[in-house]
């Protein structure tokens, strides 16, 4: 895998698999390793341990195991090359520039950073325009009516884009060309195809970041009554809508800490949630949530609360987040505003209205999804048998998408309580439900637990990890052929053979020559705890090999012996034995 001396190398010894994994799982420090929930099959207490020394991870569950690029491969679905890049972006480590090329490569990276660039410079000239012009004196009059100082202005970069129609067009002429001010998606083309102008105007401007906080859109809001309310940028080459959660870029540390996520509809009432102190909040800006960013949010934290708005479109889009987040394995729960006033409140205006301290108080209430559910399912008429088949085939998809099946017949049982369902058919749908779906990663019982005796553990442990005499041992156990015959013979051997090429010693490299069996028993090994190894217990294992070998020769002896040899071999035969069991004698 990582050659020696190349980048994937060089990311190899600076990344640190603790941090990495902890993007992804939760972990909590247990002896020398670290352990959490395995993110490739459902449990419910922890078995998959990652060792910060040796920088390789091992599920004692459902045996998966490796080191960091394996880690993320596994999880990100991807290639070597990307793992390696991914992994080298999450450590701060610069990439190296690969050499060739091809001119289209070279030629998109160029355009990309270009527009990046023009982003940054939109941005300056929006907040530029919402400080020192008229218009924008009306355009902060009305983000003051709304609550939004100049702070929070400041803090979010809101910015305004001016009502002419070629404000930004003409600061940004001279320098771009026509196509990359249309490829921006900051500038319009009208529909006979001829005349430029300003994507956004007469609108408050809010900068849309990626994740590492670089502005790739915008998201706009009409001052006026123009339609449509809010306009955001289009698809660009630096913007993919499924791909960017608004203020995930500074909800990053919030998330982690608070090990959960609010999930809101749009930037105003992110800002509004991030406002009131409570910083791990993104928004989907957009009414529904796509599958690369329910992914990014999952790198962080596995528990959301979605807070979308009360109204139908809300609704609707709380129930197709609810759908892809179970479907990852999303421990959710759905925060439904009540009305402020008697308004519908989304999360901005209920802030406004209750304040920051109620809004904190909800959230902290807000129950699972399913009771969420179960609640919409209640609003339908449940009077009558047809209503209450139309209800529980509202649940249905949701029951079956719960990964879990213990979990998943709980809320079957929970659901058939709540609705009041005697009918012993619909009973019998959530009953199939519940039990139908990809069953989880089971334990193969052959494949752990594997008892292998303790001197041969150690030995293998030592030769991972004694620098000091790693090669001598080897030497020794090579020899003599002492691990023949061992049930360990092959990791023994892979390591001998690791150990006396002296170069370092990398478990993950020996363990891609093994076969699964014997990698996972390798690495079952290299997570137990033990004391610093010593060359005289070295010895002491080596004879207690020793011994075994004399005891299995003395057998295989006893066994020609008793074949009845012609005279001359048994002669040998007998001279053998002697020799053994003086060899055994002495040893005791
Ligand atoms: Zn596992």
């Amino acid at each position: 895998m990582a050659e020696a001396g190349s980048f994937a190398e060089k990311v190899k010894q600076q990344a640190d698999i603790v941090r990495v994994v902890g993007e992804y799982v939760r972990l909590k420090k247990s002896g020398q390793s670290f352990t959490g929930l395995c993110p490739f099959h459902a449990e419910k207490s922890p078995s998959f341990a990652v060792h910060p020394t040796k920088q390789i991870y091992h599920c004692f569950g459902c045996g998966v195991g490796g080191d960091v690029f394996k880690f993320v491969m596994e999880m990100e679905k991807c290639a070597f090359p990307e793992a390696i890049r991914i992994v080298a972006e999450k450590c701060g480590i610069s990439i190296p520039r690969p050499k060739e090329r091809s001119p289209e490569e070279r030629k998109e990276n160029q355009q990309r950073s270009v527009l990046v660039e023009m982003h940054r410079e939109a941005q300056t000239f929006y907040v530029k325009q919402l400080e020192g012009t008229l218009e924008g004196k009306a355009a902060r009059a009305y983000l003051e009516d709304r609550g939004m100082d100049k702070d929070a202005i400041a803090r979010f970069g809101i910015g305004y884009a001016p009502s002419g129609g070629d404000a930004l067009l003409r600061s940004f002429k001279s320098k771009y060309s026509e196509k990359l001010l249309v490829e921006s998606g900051l500038v319009s083309r009208d529909q006979s195809g001829g005349r430029l102008f300003d994507r956004f105007r007469r609108r408050i401007t809010f900068p849309i970041s990626n994740e590492s906080g670089k502005v790739v859109a915008f998201g706009a809001r009409a001052l006026g009554d123009d339609m449509p309310k809010y306009l955001n940028s289009p698809e660009t080459p630096i913007y993919l809508k499924s791909n960017v959660l608004y203020h995930m870029d500074r909800a990053k540390e919030g998330i982690r800490r608070q090990e959960y996520a609010i999930l809101v509809e749009g930037y105003m009432d992110a800002i509004a949630v991030a406002r009131a102190g409570i910083s791990n909040v993104v928004a989907s800006c957009g009414t529904s949530l796509a599958e690369p960013q329910i992914k990014l949010l999952g790198r962080f934290t596995r528990r959301v609360i979605v807070n979308y708005d009360p109204d139908a479109a809300g609704q609707a889009a709380t129930e197709r987040s609810l759908s892809l987040l179970l479907e990852q394995d999303f421990e959710v729960r759905v925060l439904a505003l009540p009305p402020a006033g008697n308004k519908k409140a989304d999360p901005d205006l209920f802030i406004r209205e209750k304040g920051a301290e109620e809004y904190l108080k909800l959230l902290k209430e807000a129950p699972p999804y399913v009771d969420y559910l179960i609640a919409r399912a209640r609003q339908m008429d449940l009077t009558t048998g047809e209503g209450k088949l139309r209800a529980v085939n509202f649940l249905l998809p949701y029951v079956q998408k719960i990964p879990n099946g213990i979990l998943r017949s709980e809320w079957a049982t929970r659901i058939a309580q709540q609705l009041r369902l005697d009918e012993p058919v619909l009973r019998a749908a959530l009953g199939k439900a519940a039990k139908e779906r990809r069953s989880e990663v089971k334990t193969k019982p052959e494949l752990v637990g594997r008892a292998a005796k303790p001197v041969e553990r150690r030995l293998i442990r030592m030769l991972a990890e004694a620098e000091g005499f790693r090669k001598e041992l080897a030497q020794h156990l090579q020899n003599a052929r002492l691990y023949n015959g061992l049930e360990t013979e092959k990791i023994l051997a892979a390591l001998v053979i690791a150990s006396l090429s002296g170069q370092p010693l990398e478990a993950t490299e020996v363990a891609s020559v093994l076969e699964e069996r014997d990698r996972r028993l390798l690495f079952e090994i290299m997570f137990e705890e033990a004391n610093e190894p010593t060359w005289e217990e070295a010895m002491s294992c080596i004879e207690a090999l020793q011994h075994r070998q004399a005891e299995r020769e003395l057998a295989d002896v006893q066994r020609s012996i008793e074949a009845n040899p012609p005279g001359t071999e048994l002669r040998g035969l007998l001279e053998k034995k002697q020799e053994l069991m003086r060899r055994l004698a002495a040893a005791r």
